[in-house]
């Protein structure tokens, strides 16, 4: 072939991609805007638009004006009247990475002479809509959406709807027209209580609270949109006439507060793209604990005749950008369905997937939880499926495309025997958990209790990893937490990528482990529902493991939060020989503690304490853990309940809050020295 022969062949390869990726996109936003239904998470979108970009650029002799990179949003819904945007309504680009936003500044740099750092209003970009809303003489008298930046859909009478929007602006002198821009958002608790009624109700649930925001505001009967839960913030403002406004975007956003409108309140001014990105951080934090979903932060340059002179491209200001968070959802296919076998013998089915990069990391398994849930969502081995990972949740399947399933796909049945041991399966009726009846017969069991044993809120065995529990178990070297304390230097150093002297460590984390508190003792040894909270109760009632033995299960019920089936479990567990042995063992091997605090002797008890900053004599834990002891409990956040707030090395907003509300704050040794009286 010659050369030109080849290249044309190329183009011709690329113009058939083109055409093929414009296809999905075209499909992909009439679902997501229109129907309000996208089929495929925002990263797949995302990285088509990426994709199509590319090739754009590559070969410029296919970018065409009705191309989905040139265009905003998609066409309004027929019916809904149409609204002609008198300043379109735009969208952003997006930089997903440091870089991207130090390149958005050095092509404004490229365009304006300025010497002096740029100043940012630094906002969220919330995950709902962009509406606007129009005033004449200060009264709301137009609502409508983005539709296609240019014509949006009338929805002024589902707009009014909305409690947070001022029907009357609160300005003595407000220009003739006024037009404020922003998003229309359902909070998370409002969506989640919406999804609920609508499962109970046997109807569809909405696939995330950016879709429930647009469908319910573009519901052709307003009464339906009043009877959710939406909220609006605005955060800039289109056409004015007839009056002036402040030469700053950080005034406006002011000036819209003051007459009337919902400001959202993380809204900042920032310096400089290093302002940018720390601010990008700190949202990044505060995004799992914010009572709404956003996706990203967007900077904006706060002077507004720089704004002007900046201007537009096609579809986005120059002036703005937003920075995207690392998508929560993503989309891959399922390898195959695997059952895990737990520290109790329950099964969990596990999705194996082709790994996928979602939220900041790379997942290649997905709990399914419980063989109902499993049926619930429908999840095929071979299936095209929605991975989500929101903050440091575990990754989960959030839904499957049923529309990409191939033929053949069988639902995963619960085996009869353990997929370890053979041991049988049993479920119990009205159980959501089948378990294997192996108990420490099967090794999966085994390890699972070593590792549970060994772990940071249980005996805090250092260096002790799942890994190396495995190979102990394997290779038979260890059989029950007991057996740790038996384990020579020698044996340990057989292990793989273990040498002498990380064997002698380990060695000595073992024996450092002995000294523990009985709550943790009995929280390491793994009895079914007894989790720390209970662990702790068992041992401040009981004080010793011999009087938690001999107790029965009336007995057991006198102590706070343990009920008829926890302290059935707890007899149950005593009661059985192999594991009276385990504990006489494990106590024999030298395990000591000090003896519990009484609580009602402590000056901490019934305190409420906020920890904040970092402690140099024990973790954060460790002090939670010392407190509690004492009968005294830890709030997440300070309020006028807080009796003291311990403030250790860079505390941050706690202890001004505290210091706002008059709460007593603690330094380290005060703190210490109240722990010891
Ligand atoms: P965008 O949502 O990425 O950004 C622009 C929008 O951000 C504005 O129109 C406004 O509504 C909003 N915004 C939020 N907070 C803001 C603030 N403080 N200041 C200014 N604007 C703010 O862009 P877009 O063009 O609306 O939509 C494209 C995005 O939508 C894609 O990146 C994709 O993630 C998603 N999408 C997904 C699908 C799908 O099938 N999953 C389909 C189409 C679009």
């Amino acid at each position: 072939m010659t050369a030109k022969r080849k290249a044309d062949a190329t183009r011709r390869t690329a113009a058939t991609r083109v055409a093929e990726v414009r296809e999905l996109l075209d499909r992909y936003n009439y679902q997501y805007y229109v129907l309000d239904n996208p089929e495929v998470p925002d990263a797949e979108y995302d990285r088509l638009m990426l994709e199509l970009r590319e090739l754009e650029s590559r070969y410029p002799e296919l970018l065409t004006a009705t191309s989905p990179t040139q265009r905003v949003g998609a066409t309004p819904a027929a019916a809904f009247g149409a609204v002609r945007h008198r300043i379109p309504m735009l969208s952003l680009e997006n930089a997903f990475s440091e870089q991207d936003v130090r390149d958005f500044e050095r092509r404004i740099r490229e365009r304006l002479p300025l010497e002096e750092p740029i100043r940012y209003s630094a906002e969220p970009k919330m995950d709902g809509l962009a509406v606007s809303a129009r005033y004449e003489n200060g009264v709301f008298v137009q609502g409508a959406t983005r539709g296609d930046g240019e014509t949006g859909e009338d929805i002024t009478q589902n707009l009014r709807t909305i409690g947070s929007l001022p029907l009357k602006l609160r300005a003595a002198d407000a220009p003739r027209v006024f037009e404020v821009r922003g998003e229309v958002f359902m909070p998370l608790a409002g969506f989640e209580k919406l999804n609920k009624e609508a499962v109970a109700r046997g109807e569809k649930a909405f696939v995330n609270p950016r879709n429930a925001a647009a469908g319910s505001l573009r519901q052709l009967d307003p009464r339906m949109t009043a009877a959710r839960p939406l909220d609006l913030f605005i955060y800039g403002i289109g056409q004015v006439a007839g009056g002036k406004v402040p030469a700053h975007h950080s005034q406006v956003l002011q000036l819209l507060r003051r007459w009337g409108f919902k400001i959202c309140p993380q809204s900042r001014v920032v310096e400089s793209i290093d302002g940018c990105l720390e601010y990008y951080r700190e949202m990044g934090a505060a995004r799992s604990k914010l009572p709404y979903q956003i996706d990203g932060v967007v900077y904006k340059i706060d002077d507004i005749e720089l704004q002007r002179q900046l201007g537009f491209v096609s579809r986005a200001p120059r002036w703005a950008i937003a920075h995207k968070f690392p998508a929560e959802e993503a989309l891959t296919t399922v390898r195959d369905i695997e059952f895990q076998v737990g520290r109790t013998g329950a099964l969990t089915p596990v999705a194996r997937l082709e790994p996928v990069f979602v939220g900041g990391v790379t997942v290649s398994n997905a709990t399914l939880h419980n063989v109902d849930e499993m049926t619930r969502k429908d999840v095929r081995p071979g299936d095209t499926v929605v991975i989500r990972r929101a903050g440091d949740v575990i990754p989960e399947v959030a839904r499957v495309l049923v529309e990409r399933r191939v033929s053949g796909a069988k639902l995963v049945k619960l085996p009869r025997h353990c997929p370890v041991c053979g041991s049988p399966v049993v479920r119990e009726a009205e159980q959501a958990v089948a378990r294997c009846t192996g108990g420490r017969a099967c090794a999966a069991q085994r390890k699972e209790e070593i590792k549970h044993f060994a772990s940071r809120r249980a005996l805090d065995i250092q260096g002790l990893g799942d890994k190396l529990v495995e190979q102990l178990v394997d290779q038979d070297l260890v059989r029950t937490p007991a057996d740790l304390f038996g384990i020579k230097t020698e044996q340990l150093a057989t292990l793989e990528r273990m040498g002498e002297k990380s064997a002698q460590k380990l060695q000595a984390a073992i024996a450092a482990a002995k000294r523990t508190t009985l709550a943790r003792f009995l929280y390491a040894l793994g009895i079914r529902d007894v989790g720390e909270a209970t662990a702790l109760a068992l041992a401040q009632h009981f004080g010793n493991p011999a009087a938690l033995r001999a107790a029965s299960v009336e007995d057991l019920q006198q102590v706070a939060d343990v009920g008829p089936v926890v302290a059935g479990h707890i007899c149950a567990y005593f009661g059985n020989a192999e594991n009276a042995k385990l504990v006489d063992r494990l106590l024999a091997s030298g395990i000591t503690w000090p003896a519990p605090v009484r609580p009602g002797r402590s000056p901490l008890a019934g305190r409420i304490l906020v920890l904040t900053g970092a402690l140099a004599n024990m973790t954060r834990e460790e002090a939670a853990g010392e407190i509690a002891q004492r009968g005294g409990k830890v709030s997440g956040s300070v309020s006028k309940k807080t009796d003291y707030v311990v403030a250790g090395e860079d505390a941050g907003s706690k202890l001004k809050k505290a210091r706002e509300l008059g709460v007593a704050v603690l330094d380290e040794q005060a703190f210490l020295k109240l722990l010891r009286a």
